[in-house]
């Protein structure tokens, strides 16, 4: 690292769960630029890595540290977030980066006061075909948007309780990746306009939803439920003058007109990490808040409908 004359970046990684463990740790684990030298989590720790049970107690470790990396559920990330930016830590943040607008605006100024990095990452941005897909659109007429996104919840979130909580975003914890794919590759801006959710019986975050947006003149639909079973669906549809171009497996295997389609082995985890080493190194942030603007929208305008009670 250009602030370490050359050395790895101590890094420290908050909230030892399932995406920590399947994408972080292998892609810390591969890039030369970064060290794993300590952890935080409530309830886990890695073997042969010094283990903390909360941000405080990593920060004051000894460890001498240059970053962390936060992997906790949304809800409550902002006060980890606080707590590293004020120690003088880079911090690179999963999605969604925050439960509310507001505290994500507020982790942005204080890592711009602090003079640290702040890194909001959106993984399904780095899928093979998302620029690929943009470079393609840029400049076509695009007449129609549709984005399907159907997952099993009880295979991929197991017992995951705090997705259907207050602030942890239901359907729209996968379908945010969607939205960070649909607001790279569009044009232009993306406009909510209308949408619809379901409410389990007794939880607080919806189950599906259907959102109504726009780009410019393009209308785009979107479509989530996490009661998917069978075939699994992360496809997004784009209508253009020129024929469609049709991003699916979550933007990693791209379709032209035409032609045959094309994928490339998954890279999204490592990119996101080479990304973060090359902002800490220039002095710079990335906090785009677009894909979380939409969800904060859709919760301000939505019809709620009542849906049968979900357990795990
Ligand atoms: P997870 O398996 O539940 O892991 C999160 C970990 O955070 C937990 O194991 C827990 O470890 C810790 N934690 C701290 N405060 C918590 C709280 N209030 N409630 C629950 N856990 C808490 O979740 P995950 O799937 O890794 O997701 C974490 C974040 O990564 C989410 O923002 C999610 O959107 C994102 N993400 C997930 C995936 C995926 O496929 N699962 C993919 C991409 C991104 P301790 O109990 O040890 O503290």
């Amino acid at each position: 690292m250009a602030e370490r004359d050359g050395q790895a970046m101590r890094l420290g990684l908050v909230g030892i769960g399932k995406i920590a463990r399947d994408q972080h740790i292998p892609a810390i684990t591969a890039d030369p630029r970064f060290t794993l030298v300590a952890t935080a989590s409530r309830n886990a720790e890695l073997e042969g890595v010094p283990g903390h049970t909360d941000i405080a107690g990593l920060i004051a470790g000894g460890h001498d540290l240059d970053a962390v990396s936060l992997c906790t559920p949304p809800a409550g990330r902002h006060a980890i977030a606080c707590a590293a930016i004020d120690a003088g830590l880079h911090v690179m943040l999963e999605k969604p980066p925050a439960a509310t607008l507001s505290e994500i605006e507020d982790l942005a100024g204080r890592a711009r006061d602090r003079g640290v990095t702040l890194f909001a990452t959106w993984h399904s941005r780095e899928a093979a075909g998302v620029e690929p897909a943009r470079a393609w659109l840029a400049g076509r007429r695009i007449d129609r948007v549709r984005i399907t996104w159907k997952e099993d919840i009880r295979r991929w979130h197991p017992g995951q309780e705090w997705i259907l909580a207050a602030g942890g975003f239901g359907v729209f914890d996968p379908g945010i990746n969607a939205l960070s794919i649909l607001t790279r590759i569009m044009p232009r801006p993306v406009m909510l306009e209308a949408a619809r959710m379901s409410m389990p019986r007794g939880r607080q975050s919806p189950i599906a939803a259907s959102l109504t947006m726009r780009s410019g003149d393009t209308p785009v639909e979107a479509e989530f439920d996490f009661l998917q079973t069978g075939p699994q669906s992360w496809d997004i549809e784009i209508e253009t003058d020129q024929g469609t171009l049709l991003l699916a497996m979550g933007g990693s295997i791209i379709t032209l007109p035409g032609g045959a389609p094309i994928e490339a082995p998954d890279a999204e985890y490592p990119r996101l990490y080479a990304r973060f080493a090359e902002l800490v190194a220039s002095g710079q942030s990335d906090v785009d808040v677009a894909p979380l603007r939409l969800i904060a929208d859709a919760a301000l305008v939505a019809e709620r409908a009542e849906a049968e009670a979900f357990a795990f």
